[in-house]
């Protein structure tokens, strides 16, 4: 008797604990959803001032790259740039299993709250969904993302060999939007302002921008995969990306009032994009 009286005691405390823990965690669980609902149901003004781009590069402003690192075009992690989409052989793609799925192992580091987790697994949804990227937990794969929250958000482009860091640093860089950008550079995708046909679309006003970030405006010899230049990217620098003094750097044309870029997510094109090079068999 004595003994289950202890024994109820015991299950009562720990119901207890239960019942209490989500009271306890309820702020940090509240935060969470408002970063996400914000995917879904952003104010307009912020959705006006900010895309996935502008978002990383506020979070990477004081980012000093990581030793034995680069870090250029604002948040691509490389010891040379390389354009992956030209790259050799196409030895910098994820390969194609052989049922027709590329996975992409990734490890998520246990730094990361459930919130964060969902916030970046979004973001892998929702490249996912429209292609035939699977991104799939690492069991025993050599080459792998590490997904890791470090300064910044940033990653290298295209399949680096073992494993490659991806940065997502919380909270700055929870927006699931800037997760699938940095999974975008993992697929091998430089931004979209990179392209070479870019000066067709756009003018860059050099002049307003900072002396020191000249360099993240070159074209890139890229393979455009025949698709059209896509102002609504996830992957598009915005408007006054490094400007100087708040002028634009980015003039879409010649109507200069397209809006460019957003950060809910991969666009239609990003996916259809991912879908040519990755030979994934969808007729769009
Ligand atoms: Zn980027």
């Amino acid at each position: 008797m004595h003994s289950t009286m202890i024994l109820l005691g015991v299950l009562f405390g720990l119901l207890t604990q239960v019942y209490t823990l989500p009271v306890k965690n309820s702020t940090g669980v509240h935060e969470g959803k408002v970063r996400l609902k914000r995917k879904y149901s952003d104010e307009i003004t912020d959705r006006d001032e900010m895309n996935a781009m502008d978002q990383i590069l506020e979070i990477n402003r004081r980012l000093r790259a990581p030793r034995g690192l680069s870090i250029r075009d604002g948040d691509i992690a490389a010891s040379y740039i390389r354009s992956a989409i030209t790259c050799p052989g196409n030895a910098c793609l994820w390969p194609k299993s052989v049922d027709g799925f590329v996975y992409v192992p990734f490890m998520i580091s246990p730094l990361y709250d459930d919130m964060d987790r969902i916030t970046i697994e979004t973001g892998m949804q929702d490249i996912a969904a429209g292609t035939c990227i699977k991104f799939v937990p690492r069991t025993h794969e050599v080459n792998f993302l590490d997904i890791q929250p470090r300064y910044g958000c940033w990653s290298f482009l295209g399949q680096t060999g073992g494993s490659q860091t991806l940065s997502l640093q919380t909270p700055g860089c929870m927006w699931s939007g800037v997760a699938a950008h940095e999974f975008m550079h993992a697929l091998g995708f430089v931004h979209e302002q990179s392209r070479s046909d870019r000066d067709h679309y756009v003018s860059i006003v050099w002049k307003n921008i900072m002396p020191d970030h000249i360099h993240n405006f070159r074209k890139q010899v890229t393979n455009n995969l025949n698709s059209p230049y896509d102002y609504n990217s996830v992957m598009h620098y915005g408007r006054y990306a490094f400007s100087e003094d708040g002028g634009p750097t980015i003039i879409p044309r010649p109507d200069p009032y397209i809006p460019i870029g957003q950060r809910d997510g991969p666009s239609n094109l990003d996916l259809h994009k991912i879908n040519v090079l990755y030979d994934c068999g969808v007729n769009e």
